[in-house]
């Protein structure tokens, strides 16, 4: 089985849970199909979509129509222009009753759906029975964008005194604000790309089972202050100057050199050579 998907990632790349089938299938690339049935077509269309070339830095291609079918994007940083058909700029939506009921039967929840009043895209998915007999309620916040996450988590927490488990398509947008409201609670956090792959067809399927959640819940992982990313001169320099120490260091050091030569390197290797060399250089040795 497959253990993740793209689909918790894209929810929360795309603002309001809506994009032309452009950027879902950016977002989705291969895993297109199995994204297709949680998406509907709304009755109108984009007016601007992300520059392919620079779409990170927040800079859109606006859309002119040319004619009954014709339209094209023009970039304000003067990428060649885009031709696009209607169907093309469509704006699709995240079917959200589908997506709903999707994780439910995945995670085997009792009880019924409904929406969190006074949250946007909040969600109480059902009750998961645990083995003891106890019922925990179950949330899904698909919080898009801003300060989504944190008016779901007071909202959720207002309803009533018990703990609950609250599911988010990641872990990117919990902050310490949110933490403490749901440690007070003795409320678990769950990212659904922690918890919910795919297999082979494409379908939903739980990676771990509601109890494993419960009883050893993930902490989110919190970035290290400090920590820069590494530019590609760096990286290189870095990589040299580690080959060259890991040559002199036997056996061992010889087989991480080759590693580091021959075949790239991970990012936690890589975090391990700058702590090397980082303390090589305090004792002066460069
Ligand atoms: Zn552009």
């Amino acid at each position: 089985m497959k253990k993740h998907t793209r689909l918790w990632p894209a929810l929360e790349a795309v603002g309001g849970l809506a994009a032309t089938m452009l950027e879902w299938r950016a977002l989705a690339g291969p895993e297109y199909p199995a994204f297709q049935p949680y998406l509907r077509p709304r009755q109108e269309l984009a007016t601007s979509y992300p520059c392919p070339v620079r779409g990170r830095f927040g800079v859109r291609h606006t859309i002119v129509q040319d004619g009954p079918d014709e339209y094209a994007g023009v970039c304000p940083e003067g990428c060649p222009e885009q031709k696009l058909s209607k169907a093309d700029i469509v704006i699709y939506e995240l079917n959200v009753g589908m997506l709903i009921k999707a994780v439910r039967s995945v995670l085997k929840l009792q009880g019924t759906a409904a929406p969190v009043d006074g949250a946007i895209a909040a969600y109480r998915l059902g009750t998961h029975v645990r083995r003891t007999g106890y019922h925990m309620p179950v949330f899904l916040a698909l919080a898009p964008g801003g300060s989504g996450l944190r008016t779901a988590v007071d909202r959720i927490a207002a309803l009533d005194d018990g703990t609950f488990v609250l599911l988010a398509p990641t872990a990117g947008q919990l902050d310490g604000d949110c933490e403490a409201v749901l440690e007070k609670r003795r409320a678990r956090f769950v990212a659904l790309s922690d918890l919910v792959g795919v297999d082979g067809k494409g379908r939903l399927k739980a990676s771990r089972s509601m109890e494993q959640v419960i009883e050893h819940p993930h902490k989110a992982k919190k970035a290290r202050p400090g920590r820069k990313k590494l530019s590609d001169d760096e990286v290189s320099r870095r990589r040299k100057l580690w080959a060259g120490w890991c040559s002199v260091r036997g056996k061992g050091g010889q087989k991480k050199a080759e590693y580091c030569r021959g075949k790239g390197v991970t990012q936690t290797f890589l975090d391990n050579c700058r702590r090397l060399i980082e303390q090589r250089e305090t004792r002066g040795q460069t």
